[in-house]
């Protein structure tokens, strides 16, 4: 049996290396490094993929969320809510701009955004909700998105682990995850369901106006060469990086469903074990599995982990600690205690490995070292 990997990018760069590497020799030779004509195609074929107004590359999923918020045009002191229970560039863009972070609870079962405890959160400062689509899943977009309009919030969603997934609403419509807010941000780190070879991002709005501001942003606030209206960033997705990505978005629905086949596996194989609990799927979302991520009750998470790891099976933990009690952002004033939830996840949380390549020999060899370690 192959090594099992958390992430196995080698194994799905050979499947597509002569196309991979005949777009970036086609990049090299033509030198045109900076927005060359891949920036575009991509924008232009990811928008198409998802239905989506207008896309705008970046250079990462982390800038993608600050210049959202500057597109917006939030100022120092508005606050913005979002989950304690993320990966921390959602919260650290909010506090680099002067914005106030206000965390509320998430679900047990989705690990997104609770909103039944959103109401209490929200003042007269309060200008935006970020909800994240936490492992592959969406949140309750179809209430957030009544919720906002009823406050008069921005939504920025945080698809940066949910791309492609799809959001059903009660009226039976379809859309993809990102593209149901006010802005939609994500991330092409390589380990993403549709990673680059090395950083990028991108943002997506419906809004003409939005997208026009967002282009210019993106660019150093440049609407016309050496014209600024905007103080910007300089934030592009290189030609490389968008070659490589125009001939991988192409396999992103097949990357996602091999990713649900094998968390089909894993919850045919773990779903009836003692003090386990596999992940729960929404009514309303899709589930592409970013992460396929346990809960392990009574105590036993860190023991499970070095259970799995002496047969070299590696699982990870996102997130060890939630954003509340972090050193960086103590100044918010949280303490233990606050988000009962996030911070149960915390201790209970291990994530198996997941991408495309995973083996069914692999998985039982998973599963198994899972079932003798309960039983
Ligand atoms: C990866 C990730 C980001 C940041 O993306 P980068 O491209 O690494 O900057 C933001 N939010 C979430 C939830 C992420 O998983």
């Amino acid at each position: 049996m192959e090594e099992i990997k958390m992430v196995d990018l080698n194994g799905q760069y050979e499947r597509i290396k002569r196309e991979v590497d005949e777009a970036i020799q086609k990049v090299l030779d033509s030198t045109a490094f900076i927005k060359g004509p891949d920036v575009k195609a991509f924008e232009l074929a990811l928008a198409s993929y998802l239905d989506a107004g207008t896309v705008i590359s970046c250079a990462n999923g982390t800038d993608a969320l600050q210049i959202a918020m500057m597109a917006l045009e939030l100022k120092p002191g508005d606050e913005v809510i979002t989950t304690p229970f993320t990966f921390v560039a959602t919260v650290e863009v909010l506090k680099l701009l002067g914005l106030k972070p206000v965390f509320v609870d998430i679900e047990p079962g989705t690990f997104n955004i609770d909103i039944d405890k959103l109401k209490i959160k929200i003042s007269s400062r309060t200008k935006a909700i970020v909800p994240v689509h936490l492992f592959g899943q969406c949140a309750n977009m179809e209430r957030l998105s009544a919720f906002a309009s009823e406050y008069g919030l921005y939504i920025i969603e945080d698809a940066a682990q949910s791309l492609g997934c799809n959001y059903r609403f009660s009226d039976a419509s379809v859309r993809k995850s990102g593209t149901i807010g006010t802005i939609g941000c994500t991330s092409f780190f390589p380990s993403k369901n549709l990673g680059a070879f090395g950083d990028g991002g991108a943002l997506f709005t419906n809004n003409p106006i939005l997208a026009a501001k967002l282009q210019a942003l993106v660019n150093h606030g440049m609407i016309q060469r050496y014209h600024y209206d905007y103080v910007g960033v300089n934030s592009r997705l290189d030609t490389l990086q968008a070659a490589i990505l125009n001939v991988k978005l192409k396999h992103l629905d097949e990357y996602n469903r091999a990713r649900q086949s094998a968390a089909e596996f894993y919850d045919n194989a773990l779903g009836e074990l003692k003090d386990i609990t596999i992940p729960s799927r929404s009514k309303f979302s899709d589930h592409i599995f970013h992460q396929y991520t346990l809960r392990v009750l009574g105590g036993k998470r860190d023991e499970l982990k070095n259970h799995l790891e002496k047969s070299s099976v590696p699982a990870m933990i996102y997130y060890p600690v939630p954003l509340h009690l972090q050193k960086a952002y103590a100044d918010l004033g949280y303490k233990i205690g606050d988000f009962p939830i996030a911070e149960q996840a915390c201790h209970e949380v291990l994530s198996l490995p997941m991408h495309t390549e995973l083996s069914e020999e692999q998985l039982y060899f998973i599963t198994e070292r899972i079932i003798e370690f309960v039983n």
